[in-house]
């Protein structure tokens, strides 16, 4: 490791071969080398030793919400990057609604582009979105550098993001998939969810009544119907319903280009516990029963989930009301979300290995980051989150450095507090704090 620059130690490194002790040898903020733990330092490298504290890949959240242009009061660029980094993600793929304008022109992402740009601390990277009617803006974003589109098939929550009916989809999916892109696709079926009884109020159980699992599983379908047929790459976002594991594993056995994402929420959080009026547990597709949770659990085990997201999607406190029909639908989880998925997945027999897998290596892969991010492997940027597996911690709300420190978690113990992350061979968060922000717009590679 002769042109070393940095050397980071830990008795635990998690590589791609496992996990085992090690020295990453950093220069020009990349991963030079993966070495043995007792390499020697070169004259002239800092060095930092980790003892037995995990030293994994950045994570890579390719579902984050940030409001920015337009609606920066729910969340910006500063506040959510501050957030990742200190959840130890280093990556952020940001979606194209709740931000004005919407990201479904080459103009939409110039101006996100302006909006991020000097306020990130870690990398970020935009989604582009797919309408009735911009099907001709789709060819210009996807050179621009999206890395994919998103799509509603049922209202999305804001009226500047109309859904795509499903000739509309049609037309989108052969559009996108001509040149060679990715739709992602938020899948519950409108007809579904109007034939739900739709009572509103403070009720738990009657908001998840009004979003069955046959909304997810309908939409699914016709999804998977239509990527078939097409030969278009499709993902599902925020999967919900266990029903719809089988449909998927059988389109998936059919030759379907297909990936499937589920969120920390889903797996970490239950109906059956979702007090009455806590609309900060709302989100769409809902919460779902605990058995419905152990289901995502044995498919991420099995690989019919391939990843793990946050759909961090926030809003001012005010639009939490406590009516579970009109408050804003959203869940808040980026700074938390290696933590809860850890607490979740270690009780439940997983090692951080399948975390990383679930929420760094498959994300980066997803958005074909592959070759940058999500491995401690040479080569890849030196973007790293060391973590106290064992250290607990309970959730304080006014400890977030989200912009609206409203969250679903707040109270609960959860394991691995994340000590520090870096970002291209630079600490960009330590015990708190945070250096300027360093991160960087990305772009798909052509
Ligand atoms: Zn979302």
């Amino acid at each position: 490791m002769s042109d070393a620059e940095l050397v980071l130690r830990s008795t635990r490194v998690i590589t791609p071969e496992g996990t085992r002790a090690a020295s990453v040898a950093v220069a020009a903020g990349k991963i030079t080398a993966v070495l043995p733990y007792d390499a020697e330092v070169p004259p002239g490298a800092r060095s930092e030793d980790f003892g037995d504290d995990v030293l994994l890949p950045g994570l890579v959240d390719t579902h984050v919400h940030v409001n920015d242009p337009g609606r920066a009061e729910w969340e910006g660029f500063r506040t959510a990057t501050r957030a990742a980094a200190a959840g130890g993600i280093t990556t952020l793929i940001d979606m194209p609604l709740n931000s004005l304008p919407p990201t479904t022109t080459v103009a939409g992402l110039r101006a996100k582009q302006d909006a991020a740009r000097s306020e990130a601390h870690v990398d970020v990277g935009f989604w582009g979105g797919a309408l009735p009617g911009n099907v001709e803006d789709l060819r210009p974003l996807h050179d621009a550098g999206v890395f994919g589109f998103k799509a509603f098939l049922s209202p999305s929550g804001v009226d500047e993001f109309p859904e795509l009916d499903q000739e509309q989809l049609a037309r989108s999916l052969t559009e996108i998939a001509g040149f060679g892109g990715l739709l992602i696709v938020h899948a519950e079926d409108p007809h579904h969810l109007a034939a739900a009884p739709q009572k509103g109020g403070r009720k738990y159980a009657d908001f998840l009544a009004s979003r069955p699992r046959g909304a997810e599983d309908t939409a699914i379908g016709n999804l998977v119907a239509q990527a078939g047929r097409l030969g278009a790459r499709v993902h599902v976002l925020h999967l919900s319903s266990s029903d719809a594991l089988p449909l998927i594993a059988a389109a998936r056995a059919d030759g379907v280009r297909l990936t499937v994402e589920t969120c920390p929420h889903y797996l970490t959080l239950t109906a059956e516990e979702v007090p009455d009026g806590a609309s900060e547990f709302k989100c769409c597709p809902p919460i779902r029963e605990a058995a419905n949770q152990d289901l995502l659990w044995q498919a991420l085990a099995d690989g019919t989930i391939d990843c793990v997201v946050t759909d961090h999607s926030p809003s001012t406190a005010d639009l939490k009301t406590d009516d579970f029909a009109t408050a804003w639908g959203g869940i808040s989880g980026l700074q938390l979300s290696l933590s809860a998925v850890w607490t979740e997945a270690r009780g439940r027999g997983h090692g951080l290995e399948d975390v990383v897998r679930w929420m760094s290596s498959r994300t980066a892969g997803l958005v074909g980051l592959g070759d940058r991010k999500g491995a401690v492997e040479a080569g890849r940027d030196a973007d790293f989150a060391v973590l106290a597996p064992d250290e607990t911690f309970t959730v304080d709300p006014a400890a977030l450095q989200h912009r609206n420190r409203v969250t679903a978690y707040a109270g609960r113990t959860l394991s691995g507090v994340v000590k520090s992350t870096w970002l291209r061979g630079e600490r960009i968060f330590a015990e708190g704090r945070f250096t300027e922000p360093t991160g960087r717009l990305l772009t798909r590679r052509p």
